[in-house]
């Protein structure tokens, strides 16, 4: 649904208050390899959707931590480019971000398979809990490029993905889907890859994506679109379908983007 002259007035407004500085801009693109892929216009998209993201969602700095232009710009610029072909709304979900100066404590309870119900504490990079704020720690957070050795990752990505997937009631895998996309193939190929990797994991083969995504069906779509955007040669090596399904829902083809012949953009 369009907006109204005035909404569209009030968000140009933000938009021009907010925007993030030339040099700042710059230095964001330059240092993630999440924008590597994308030409002038789609990175012009993001920066504006950024400064819409830093006037429009509250940040939090968490035990004293400084919340600085660097940090706003930052992390809205990440979460932007998770949806900069489907639209700001697609972050509805998230109104707050939380940010701790490092990984943070989270208390979890774990049933094993007597039916125990167990207490113990991990250290988070991020948590994005159905209704609540995404929470981030900013040493995970800061734009970096991915060491070739390890998993990609990308912290925000990944609990942007999980808002992304939370705005269908629902933490489970199974985002609201476009036109064209809701004949079953998500939940029937999402079902099947899920099991598949939950069988290696099991069976301690190597598993092709990072084996948290095996932590249930809500994971498993977060650690596919982080490896989506920050390692497709691994995704669609590993679980090709899912590859194939990601690029209708995104809108893009990463691998695609990332040929030399591509990827022309410089703003
Ligand atoms: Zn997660």
């Amino acid at each position: 649904m369009r907006a109204n002259p005035v909404t569209r007035w009030l968000i140009a407004r933000r938009i021009r208050q907010h925007r993030i500085g030339d040099a700042l801009w710059r230095r964001i693109v330059d240092d993630s390899d999440l924008f590597d892929g994308l030409d002038a216009a789609a990175r012009a998209r993001v920066r504006t959707m950024a400064a819409r993201f830093i006037a429009e969602k509250k940040f939090f700095g968490a035990r004293g931590f400084c919340i600085d232009d660097t940090v706003r710009a930052a992390i809205a610029a990440q979460a932007c480019r998770l949806v900069v072909n489907l639209g700001f709304d697609s972050l509805d979900a998230c109104r707050t971000v939380i940010v701790y100066e490092e990984g943070f404590v989270a208390q979890r309870e774990v049933e094993d398979e007597d039916g125990i119900v167990h207490t113990g504490h991990e250290e988070l990079a991020g948590e994005a809990a159905q209704g609540g704020a995404v929470v981030l720690a900013w040493d995970d957070a800061i734009p970096r490029r991915n060491e070739p050795a390890y998993f990609p990752t990308n912290v925000v990505i990944h609990e942007f993905a999980h808002k992304l997937d939370e705005l269908s009631g629902h933490l489970n895998g199974l985002p609201p889907l476009p036109d064209g996309m809701s004949d079953g193939r998500w939940p029937k190929t999402f079902s099947a890859a899920y099991a598949e990797l939950c069988d290696m994991v099991e069976r301690d083969l190597e598993p092709p994506i990072d084996d948290y995504a095996a932590s249930d069906p809500a994971e498993f779509f977060a650690v596919a679109v982080e490896t989506f955007f920050t390692g497709p040669d691994i995704l669609a090596d590993g679980f090709p379908q899912v590859y194939a399904l990601l690029t209708e829902l995104f809108r893009e083809d990463p691998l695609d983007a990332r040929r030399p012949a591509t990827g022309t953009g410089d703003s």
